[in-house]
């Protein structure tokens, strides 16, 4: 029998995404969660699609070994066990691949050690990912397991987009550039863009917009990144539900200076008090709306400020890109808030980018184009799937041996 199955495993510092998918057909077999790893209140959230009844378990998780064999208890409950012939292989989300990681990598020592390596670059994820492979590896050392990393996509960008404008030697020394980061979802994305314009990836021109809790930009031209919003850290580019993204360096200086306060403060501000939350007190794009709705001042000004910057991104892209034939919306807030792609397209009708409200309005799960027949250039709702990605690399890369 040739193995089909692939568990996509996501791991966080107190939290563990799973996916097991079977790659016959791309179907998900089951999907789960365990949070708040290493506290007393942890708790697994277990469905197998094939009852889509999900099992739920609470108490003190301590660790992400710990975690990992109580989701492997709870797929073999459902005959999706680890021990499974079928299981073909692991993917692995791992954030952050430098400059070295460009495609998804079967997992050895020498992987682990560069993973590691990068930690100073990626100190909240990188390790927290490296417990995840270390623990999978524990449990199935036999099976192949690959690292798909959220930068790869974003290593095709030139020097002239991928440079901060600093002494290159001093930027190498300290392994300073721009990296990018949600690159597993603007890969998929991009490419979906082009299958719903029924064009070939490589015949398209597409600015993608990654709105979620975390939101990022992206220029892809004809199937590759040639830019994107975060940078050495996803701290940079758009406003998002808590990070500040784009502002001028010389602030830290100030908070230091003028503010008394340390590094690790301005950290936190900057990636936990900040964005929309920092602005209005909440992050979420649904409460910020209804506060709109009901004239909240503080609410309004932070969803201008969010949307503003939207705005300046699409307008840096098309120039970087020279001609788009779409702009795409996904993740979390692109494809739920039609307000927000309202918003972000409004006034461009001079760049041949509108919205049908009509079609905005339609709630759906499916690709879809939400511009008029007429538009120049093609406004999408994609839904992203990170996880279908991250299987389908790493089926691609271990499937066929197996
Ligand atoms: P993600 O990080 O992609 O999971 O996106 C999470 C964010 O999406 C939430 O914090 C909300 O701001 C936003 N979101 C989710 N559902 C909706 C919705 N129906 N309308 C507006 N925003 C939404």
């Amino acid at each position: 029998m040739t193995p089909t199955r692939v568990l996509v495993l996501n791991s966080g510092s107190s939290s563990l995404k799973y996916q097991l998918l079977d790659m016959r057909d791309s179907s998900r077999l089951a999907v789960g969660l365990v949070e708040r790893i290493g506290e007393q209140t942890s708790r697994l959230r277990h469905t197998p699609l094939a009852s889509g009844e999900t099992r739920e378990q609470s108490g003190p998780i301590a660790d992400h070994e710990t975690a990992l064999k109580a989701v492997a208890e709870e797929l073999a409950r459902d005959g999706l066990g680890l021990d499974s012939p079928e299981l073909a292989a692991i993917g692995h989300r791992v954030v952050h691949g430098g400059m070295f990681f460009t495609e998804p990598t079967v997992i050895d020592d020498s992987v682990l050690t560069e993973i590691e390596r990068l930690i100073p670059v990626a100190p909240l994820h990188n390790p927290a990912n490296l417990t995840g492979i270390r623990t999978a590896r524990a449990l199935r050392p036999d099976l192949p397991q690959v690292a798909v990393f959220d930068t790869a996509f974003h290593t095709s960008m030139p020097e002239s987009a991928a440079r901060y404008a600093i002494d290159p030697r001093i930027a190498d020394r300290y392994r300073i550039r721009r990296y990018g980061f949600h690159g597993t979802s603007h890969a998929y994305v991009s490419r979906e863009t082009a299958r719903l314009l029924g064009r070939a990836p490589e015949e398209v021109n597409v600015i993608v917009l990654h709105l979620g809790n975390g939101a990022s930009a992206s220029a892809v031209e004809r199937g590759r990144c040639v830019d994107t919003s975060m940078g050495l850290t996803p701290l940079e580019g758009l406003v998002m539900g808590t990070r500040s993204g784009d502002l001028d360096p010389a602030v830290i200086f100030h908070f230091a200076r003028v503010g008394d306060m340390s590094m690790d403060e301005i950290d936190t501000l900057l990636n936990k008090r900040s964005g929309l939350f920092g602005l209005c007190g909440d992050n979420d794009m649904r409460e910020i709306r209804r506060r709109v709705d009901e004239g909240d001042e503080a609410a309004a000004l932070a969803f201008d400020i969010y949307i503003h910057r939207i705005k300046k991104y699409i307008g840096a892209y098309y120039a970087v890109l020279g001609q788009v034939d779409a702009v795409a919306f996904t993740a979390g807030v692109g494809e739920n808030a039609a307000a927000v792609r309202a918003a972000a397209v409004a006034g461009l009708e001079g760049l041949g980018l509108a919205v049908d409200e009509e079609l905005n309005a339609v709630r759906s799960d499916d690709a879809r184009l939400i511009s008029p027949a007429s538009a120049r250039v093609a406004v999408a709702v994609v839904p992203t799937d990170e996880e279908l990605e991250i299987a389908t690399q790493t089926y691609a890369l271990v499937g066929k041996k197996s």
